[in-house]
């Protein structure tokens, strides 16, 4: 009896284990605080980095920001075997594109690739901006060292390099830096061009714009908080799809939301001190960041950022006035905070790159049944799949079981008209993919 109840609690002991893997958490230790505050105390010292600042000083300018962040991603390379691919891409905007384009400006992202070994053409894309401003966007000269917005960005995915390029993957991972953010997201635009140009499978975009903050203007203070913006739906969805979402569901479960539930629920897994914020929006009212143009471009993108803003720290010439201390400086940064937030990201491209594709196509059926019917196309190198369902009310995933190597199911006793459900395939070590939303009706 005793044995049996010791090899009882073992094999509970072990199936619970089995469900997470040791290097996930190994790489939320490597991150390092120190080393983030180090990159982000640089990047404010370059003075100014607009995008129309100075390109040839090599002290002061995005010039000099970028030729250093290039270095920085070199370096790491040097490291790992040259496991990294670093370049520039490069775009022209010409004056007058907007108001805040008052000539003609190259505006240069710096790219580093850790090319996956399984599937070199399938990427998941960390990025932060390179560029800064001050109250009026087109001041390019004076002051702005954007310490928080968004050298924490920046610094995250340098210090997310610095970490997984210790380790191999099967996917492409990406580290961005991107210009032109505060002049109207032309990095962006940009970068999400050259990738279709160049038939990039792009499965998902961690935009990182302010990670570093957390002491709220409405006098909130945490370390843990932070949110995860995502749209509902993609904006290229056709008519005929949107048509059929009347009838089918899914007008909130496009791609960018399901990664953002995919974040979200990893983060609880492997973060649990963490409070993932799942927000149902493209981006904040009214404003915008970097993930957009991914999004316009038809790829799944969210913007990871702290809870609790300080807007007398954004955007502002450095200034006291009213006894308020304006500025986006140095000293307001919490770099224990953008370790967590480099963290959340680190641990997610980590878990995607490691996971096998999702299914392309799961098919859902049970109209007037006592059951749901799911059925998708095989995913190679997937191992199983897991079913997951939801009520409809609930932001998350969360009721799920694991079917196994089958490519159908039937979910018995469950009315398909009460919940929303998806599939996402599971690979060695339980990796999964992101939870794909039926896109096929069967009768
Ligand atoms: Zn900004």
């Amino acid at each position: 009896m005793r044995i049996l109840l010791t090899s009882l609690v073992f094999l509970l002991v072990y199936c619970a284990e089995a469900q997470t893997d040791q290097r996930i958490y190994n790489i939320i230790e490597e991150v390092s605080a120190d080393r983030i505050e180090i990159d982000i105390t640089t990047l404010a010292n370059f003075g100014t980095r607009h995008t129309l600042s100075d390109t040839l000083s090599s002290t002061r300018g995005i010039g000099a920001a970028r030729r250093w962040i290039k270095k920085g991603f070199e370096e790491i390379s040097k490291n790992c075997n040259n496991c990294l691919e670093v370049s520039f891409q490069t775009d022209l905007v010409k004056k007058g594109e907007n108001q805040r384009i008052g000539n003609d400006v190259l505006v240069v992202n710096v790219v580093a690739v850790q090319r996956g070994s399984k599937y070199p053409n399938r990427y998941i894309i960390m990025s932060g901006d390179i560029d800064s401003r001050v109250s009026d966007p087109n001041d390019f000269t004076s002051d702005s060292p954007g310490a928080n917005d968004n050298a924490s960005g920046m610094a995250g995915a340098l210090e997310a390099a610095r970490v997984l390029s210790k380790y191999q993957f099967e996917s492409s991972i990406v580290y961005l830096g991107l210009s032109g953010e505060e002049q109207g997201l032309f990095g962006g635009q940009g970068f999400a061009k050259y990738a279709k140009e160049m038939g990039w499978d792009i499965i998902g975009v961690f935009n990182n714009d302010m990670i570093g903050n957390i002491s709220g203007v409405d006098g909130i203070i945490s370390n843990t908080d932070f949110r995860i913006f995502s749209e509902p739906v993609p904006p290229t969805e056709t008519e005929k799809e949107r048509n059929s979402r009347r009838f089918y569901g899914g007008e909130v479960d496009g791609i960018s939301r399901q990664l953002a539930r995919y974040v979200h629920r990893n983060v609880e897994t492997y973060m649990p001190e963490m409070n993932p914020i799942m927000i149902y929006r493209l981006d904040r009212f009214g404003r915008g960041g970097h993930h957009r143009p991914f999004n316009d471009a038809g790829y799944a993108g969210i913007r990871i950022m702290e809870a609790h803003e300080n807007y007398t720290q954004q955007h502002q010439d450095i200034r006291v006035e009213g006894g308020i201390a304006y500025g986006d400086v140095l000293e307001h940064v919490n770099f224990g905070y953008a370790k967590k937030l480099t963290a959340v990201n680190a641990i997610n491209m980590a878990s995607l790159a490691w996971a096998p594709p999702a299914p392309k196509e799961v098919g859902i059926g049970g109209v007037v049944a006592p059951s749901v019917r799911l059925q998708w196309s095989p995913v190679e190198g997937a191992i199983g799949y897991k079913i997951y369902w939801r009520d409809t009310t609930s932001p998350t995933w969360d009721h799920s079981r694991y079917v196994g190597d089958v490519t159908k199911f039937t979910l018995e006793g469950i009315v398909i008209d009460n919940f929303f459900f998806g599939v996402s395939a599971v690979g060695e070590n339980n990796f999964e993919s992101v939870v794909v939303f039926p896109n096929k009706i069967m009768r």
